[in-house]
């Protein structure tokens, strides 16, 4: 097999990620339920929140802080006491600074791939809080290099593409999410392996649309050991 290139996601994809915000949003949910609100409702307020603060913060730890102290303001008004607001907080912090939870297999399978291929690593979010996670995941050794972008859409695909000299045909995105690897990936032309996580956020929850590239559906990250 010719040399390829994969660009490789990086939550949810080579660690585990959005578990740890659900654990959260499912404490704050109960938090809530005193206030005489529905999970479901709350749900839907803080998804709505969430959706216009990624647009003007981005993603990241603080992006989500800032949409539970929203939902908070929202939902309990005048009722609203610093014990939550001190919850948040806290929440936030562990969650920043909870260390990362390597998914099973990828250690190996990206020593086994850098032998043969060449790797770079394509993660969203803000840029220093990704950085970190990444450094301290231990397997930055593995890539050649490391990309982030504000968001995972065709153009960055592309600025990524052009900046690598990446040959298009011979090259493969890898990751969890519909909406930020496998949908703009197909879009900008580029093969895509669709590893699907059980715990993908809701907001990157996206049909899947076709492209002129190949997808490559496997249950786990280990499994590229077999068609690669
Ligand atoms: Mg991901």
């Amino acid at each position: 097999m010719k040399r390829q290139t994969f660009l490789i996601d990086a939550d949810d994809t080579l660690w585990e990620n959005n578990v740890f915000f659900e654990q959260a949003i499912g404490e704050f949910i109960a938090r809530m339920e005193p206030l005489g609100y529905s999970a479901a409702y709350v749900r839907r307020i803080l998804n709505e929140i969430e959706r216009r603060n990624i647009r003007q913060h981005g993603y990241g730890v603080g992006s989500f802080r800032r949409s539970l102290e929203e939902t908070y303001r929202r939902l309990a008004g005048e009722l609203a006491n610093s014990d939550e607001w001190a919850w948040i907080r806290n929440r936030a912090h562990e969650i920043e600074h909870t260390p990362p939870r390597i998914l099973e297999g990828v250690p190996e399978t990206l020593a086994f791939l850098a032998r043969r291929h060449r790797l770079i690593l394509f993660t969203k979010g803000e840029p220093v809080e990704q950085g970190a996670k990444i450094e301290r995941s231990g397997l930055v050794s593995y890539f050649e290099a490391v990309e982030i972008a504000p968001e995972k859409d065709a153009d960055n695909y592309e600025r990524v593409v052009n900046r690598h000299k990446v040959v298009k045909q011979n090259a493969w995105m890898v990751g969890n999410s519909p909406k930020s690897d496998v949908n703009p990936a197909l879009e900008a032309g580029l093969n895509v392996v669709f590893i699907p996580h059980r715990m993908t956020w809701e907001l990157e929850h996206a049909e899947l649309v076709s492209g002129l590239g190949r997808m490559l559906l496997l249950t786990s990250f280990r499994d590229l050991r077999l068609h690669f």
